[in-house]
């Protein structure tokens, strides 16, 4: 879990807090694949005392391992993501209507806990394409070997999916 004491500053209309930090980050579970951890993320991050409201921004860099999706050999990645969020005391302000506080997130205590911003924004800063490299060839779709390191003697079939879906449309018409 991620927490930043803000102890100092919430009751501070303008007061300022800094947070230079590393942070041990659990794999993060997405459901397609699992994103480990080289080191603690970074952050760099700053909260501002908004009139009661704690305005988060900063950044953070995560060096992530994750499977390549097209060769499924592991490889490292920098991420950089950049974080801005609102945080609002549950316990001062119980006239903020659901409609006010709807992209803002509540805390209690002295603590803000900032779990779920931190992997939401590094799962947003990843790119759509998880590959080791722009050209990694892949897997051969028969043989299974990795054609990176080497190749094999399957014949060559059409690749391009755009092609594979044409050919059968074309197939289902006739
Ligand atoms: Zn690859
Ligand atoms: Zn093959």
């Amino acid at each position: 879990m991620i927490e930043l004491d803000v102890s100092r500053i919430k009751n501070i209309p303008g007061g300022k807090e800094h947070f230079l930090k590393d942070f041990e980050m659990r794999p993060i579970d997405t459901g397609i694949e699992e994103i480990f951890f080289n080191k603690p993320v970074a952050l760099d991050l700053t909260i501002l005392n908004n009139d009661g409201l704690l305005n988060l921004t900063g950044k953070l860099e995560g060096n992530v391992r994750l499977a390549c999706s097209r060769c499924l050999e592991f490889f490292d990645m920098l991420v950089f993501a950049e974080m801005e969020e609102v945080y609002y005391n549950e316990s001062q302000n119980n006239d903020l209507s659901a409609d006010d506080g709807g992209e803002w997130i509540s805390f209690k205590g002295d603590k803000l806990d900032i779990t779920t911003e931190v992997v939401k924004s590094l799962l947003y800063a990843l790119p759509m394409k998880l590959v080791c490299r722009q050209d990694c060839r892949g897997l051969c779709q028969n043989c299974g070997v990795n054609l990176n390191a080497s190749c094999c003697h399957c014949p060559k079939e059409e690749t391009d999916i755009r092609l594979q879906v044409l050919k059968q449309l074309l197939e289902e018409k006739e």
